[in-house]
């Protein structure tokens, strides 16, 4: 079994020899406003301490990382090589736009790759996270009724959309009407009594957050349609369509896609990411400014619509993970796109069917998309809870499932394990989850007991985070 090491490491400035060795800084005492508090440590000392933290952590490359929904998918490593490039790391946004004509040949065919893969007609590649390109879609959506004498106000979320949904279309100044599920999905007569002329616009996962794709798609467009309304479509996890159905043919007007997710780029605490949003061609005129365009064989920055509502983001977007996307669509090709979602949604129903069981039961029937909740509620009369489970699998070395979303679902594991894995870590996966619901109850709720920190307290955590060390 895999144990992540559990070092007693002091911080930097706490290692010892800083206060033997405490070296004089050389920084003239002009520009100095004071005595720098800097730990001052021998390279092997720095580079020991480093490798240690990476020792005590858990990253996509230890093993299995089945997050549902936020999950990272497969990243090339080759990528990185491509994205480290002096060719593009040395390149300055400032410069003049004759001089990096190979950048935006880049930013112009991946804007007409994601067309492609979507069915849309157009793509800004400006947003820099899924929730931004929310932000910027529900913006087009303003604009777009303002530009018909409309002020609607309103915007229909299903009660499984991701949390950023509701909170995109309030940033962007409208009212969040949520409406609930029925067996997993859209319940279209709530969804037809939720729509009036005030519906601004819908916003909708397909498959949606459950992992179960909305059958009746077609319907609730035409649905959208009739009141005049507008279908946005979240995109953040395409690998359980891509290359097989794209949501400008089943009637999305709107969408935005998470590169940092679907398309080949690790992303962490906060990013880096990527989020452009595609629009339907009579939404293209509100796309940010500038637009790549092409004229002849050149490429330049066009700055010229009236209608666009304006810039999202400094600059173009966040140029290394546009590049790693293109250069993972172009390693791929459409078979292997394709071949990918094949793979996504096999390895989830496969784990699904390991799963599942006396233990972990499957709210609403049917067969998944790329990922799938269970409810652990079973495990309650043992004491046991989902978050009790997630805890014990850190002792086996495995990072835990999304837990307690969507909230629809009593309990919830929500569990994506992505193209890339083996057959091999799905089977070890339902294994150990399959194990932990049978071990003594008092060690699971106390778990983890094998990693190097304990249980903490989250609420407290997340209310009263402490980020720093001593008085920096
Ligand atoms: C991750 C995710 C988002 C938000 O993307 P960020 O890049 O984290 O802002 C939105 N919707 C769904 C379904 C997601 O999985």
């Amino acid at each position: 079994m895999y144990r992540m090491a559990n070092y007693d490491e002091p911080l930097l400035n706490e290692i010892e020899e800083r206060k033997a060795r405490d070296v004089e800084i050389k920084i003239s005492d002009k520009i100095r406003r004071e005595k720098l508090n800097l730990p001052s440590l021998s390279e092997r000392d720095v580079v020991k301490h480093f490798i240690h933290l990476s020792q005590m952590n858990y990253g996509v490359d230890t093993g299995i990382y089945p997050l549902g929904s936020c999950t990272m998918k497969y990243n090339p490593k080759l990528l990185e090589e491509v994205a480290r490039s002096d060719k593009v790391e040395h390149i300055h946004p400032r410069q003049d736009e004759t001089t990096v004509q190979g950048s935006l040949e880049i930013m112009h065919n991946l804007e007409e790759a994601l067309c492609k893969i979507t069915g849309m007609d157009a793509f800004s590649l400006q947003p820099i996270a899924g929730a931004h390109g929310e932000f910027t879609g529900m913006l087009i959506v303003r604009a777009y009724h303002e530009s018909n004498g409309e002020e609607r106000k309103e915007v229909i979320v299903p009660d499984s959309a991701h949390g950023t949904n509701p909170a995109s279309a309030r940033m962007a100044g409208f009212e969040v009407v949520e409406i609930p599920s029925k067996d997993g999905r859209v319940d279209i007569d709530a969804l037809r009594s939720a729509l009036s002329k005030n519906t601004a616009a819908f916003m909708l996962t397909n498959p949606n957050t459950l992992g179960i794709f909305e059958k009746d798609i077609l319907e609730i467009s035409k649905e959208v349609r009739k009141v005049g309304a507008l279908l946005y479509y979240d995109g953040a996890n395409l690998n359980a369509i891509m290359g097989k159905a794209r949501p400008g043919d089943m009637g999305f007007d709107i969408v935005h896609l998470n590169l940092h997710k679907t398309f080949a780029t690790p992303h962490g605490g906060g990013g880096p990411g990527a989020g452009p949003v595609g629009v339907k061609a009579e939404l293209e005129k509100f796309l940010p400014v500038p637009r790549v365009v092409k004229e002849g064989e050149t490429y330049h920055f066009d700055y010229s619509s009236r209608h666009s509502i304006g810039k999202v983001s400094n600059f173009y977007g966040n140029f290394p993970v546009l590049l790693k996307a293109y250069a993972y669509i172009l390693m791929k090709g459409s078979d292997g796109l394709k071949e990918a979602t094949e793979r996504a949604v096999l390895n989830s129903n496969y784990l699904m069917s390991k799963v599942v069981g006396k233990h972990y039961t499957l709210p609403f029937g049917g067969s998944r998309m790329h990922e799938f909740v269970v409810s652990a509620k079973n495990l309650k009369e043992r004491g046991i809870r989902a978050l009790d489970v997630a805890k014990r699998l850190l002792d086996y070395g495995l990072h835990p499932p999304t837990i307690y979303f969507p909230l629809i679902v009593e309990e919830a594991m929500m569990i994506e394990p992505t193209e890339s894995e083996s057959m091999d870590a799905l089977d070890k996966y339902a294994e150990i989850m399959n194990i932990i619901a049978e071990e003594d109850a008092e060690l699971v709720r106390n778990a983890p007991s094998n990693a190097p920190i304990g249980r903490v307290d989250e609420a407290l955590a997340a209310r009263n985070p402490v980020l720093k060390w001593g008085d920096f």
